[in-house]
C-alpha cells in the first residue's frame, strides 16, 4: 500500500499479488533485445509483475480502479484496502481499466455470490463487455466475476470519457483490449493517470514498440502506449500502473536521453 497526493485527491496503490513471468514469454518476439534489460529481470530471466488496484479518494468519494486477481491467487487487496483505512462498503464506484481476470478478481463475494463492494456502482467499458460476452464460451473470469454484476443491478456500461468527480475522468486507451480505459486525475494543477495495462513492465518505457503476449491489437496497443507515455512524460504526471514494480506508482522521466520508469520515492 502506498499513498500519494494529487492536489486534493489521494491516490492509493493496493498490491493484490506479485508474480514472476519469464520475460521471453511476455515479449515473445524480443529476442536479444531483452539482454539489455537484465536489470529488470531475476537470475532466471523472469520479470516480476505486480497486480495492483488503485483507490482514488476525492472528498467523500471512494473510487476503486480494478479489483485484482482475487482470493484464488492469495490476493491481498482487502488487507491493503483496510490498511488504507477504507471498508469495502465505503467504496461507491468500481471502475475497470479492462475485463481481464487479473483486474476483476475481487468483484464478487465467494460466500454469498453478491458484489463484494456492496454499495458500489460497477462501471465497465462497453467495448470490453461486448467483446467478452460474445466469446463462445466467455472467459471463466467473466462468467464468475463480471456477468453477475448485471443481475445484481449494479452494472453500468460506459463509453468515451466519463466524469466521475470534478477531478476524476475516464479516458479510452484501447489496444490492450477493445475497451481498455484509463483514469485521469487533475487537481490543484497536479496530474495523475492510472493507465491499467497500457504499459506492462519498465521495459516498455524504453522499448514501447515491443509486442507483448497479452495485447489484443498490437498495432493499436503500440500507438496508445507511445501517445500515453509521451503525454505523461511531458506532464510529469504521477502514474499508477497495474503491473509495474510494486506498489506501482511512479513517473516516466528522461535519463541519459532515454525514457525510463522512475518509481515514486525511488
Ligand atoms: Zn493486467
Amino acid at each position: 500500500m502506498q499513498k500519494a497526493q494529487v492536489g486534493s485527491v489521494t491516490v492509493v496503490a493496493l498490491v493484490d499479488n506479485v508474480q514472476a513471468y519469464p520475460a521471453s514469454a511476455v515479449y515473445p518476439n524480443a529476442g536479444d533485445a531483452l539482454q539489455e534489460f537484465a536489470r529488470y529481470l531475476d537470475a532466471n530471466g523472469a520479470v516480476a509483475l505486480n497486480f495492483a488496484a488503485f483507490l482514488v479518494a476525492d472528498g467523500d468519494r471512494r473510487i476503486l480502479v480494478d479489483t485484482g486477481w482475487g482470493p484464488e491467487y492469495q490476493g491481498k487487496l482487502l488487507e491493503e484496502l483496510s490498511a488504507a483505512g477504507v471498508r469495502p462498503d465505503e467504496v461507491d464506484t468500481v471502475v475497470f481499466t479492462h475485463l481481464h481476470g487479473d483486474h476483476t478478481g475481487w468483484n464478487i463475494d465467494r460466500a454469498t455470490g453478491r458484489p463484494l463492494f456492496a454499495r458500489a456502482r460497477y462501471l465497465v467499458p462497453r467495448a470490453d463487455w461486448d467483446h467478452y460476452a460474445a466469446q463462445q464460451p466467455p472467459p471463466d473470469s467473466f462468467v464468475r466475476d463480471v456477468r453477475p454484476l448485471e443481475a445484481a443491478g449494479c452494472l453500468e456500461l460506459i463509453e468515451g470519457e466519463r466524469r466521475l468527480t470534478d477531478a476524476v475522468t475516464t479516458v479510452p486507451t484501447p489496444g490492450h483490449t477493445p475497451g481498455h480505459t484509463s483514469v485521469a486525475i487533475m487537481s490543484g494543477g497536479e496530474r495523475s493517470f492510472i493507465l491499467g495495462d497500457v504499459v506492462l513492465s519498465p521495459i516498455d518505457a524504453e522499448r514501447p514498440e515491443l509486442e507483448n503476449s497479452f495485447d489484443w491489437n498490437h498495432e493499436m496497443a503500440r500507438a496508445t502506449r507511445l501517445r500515453v507515455m509521451d503525454r505523461l512524460e511531458a506532464e510529469r504526471a504521477l502514474v499508477g500502473a497495474s503491473h509495474l514494480p510494486p506498489p506501482g506508482l511512479g513517473r516516466f522521466v528522461r535519463a541519459e536521453g532515454r525514457r525510463v520508469w522512475q518509481a515514486l520515492g525511488g
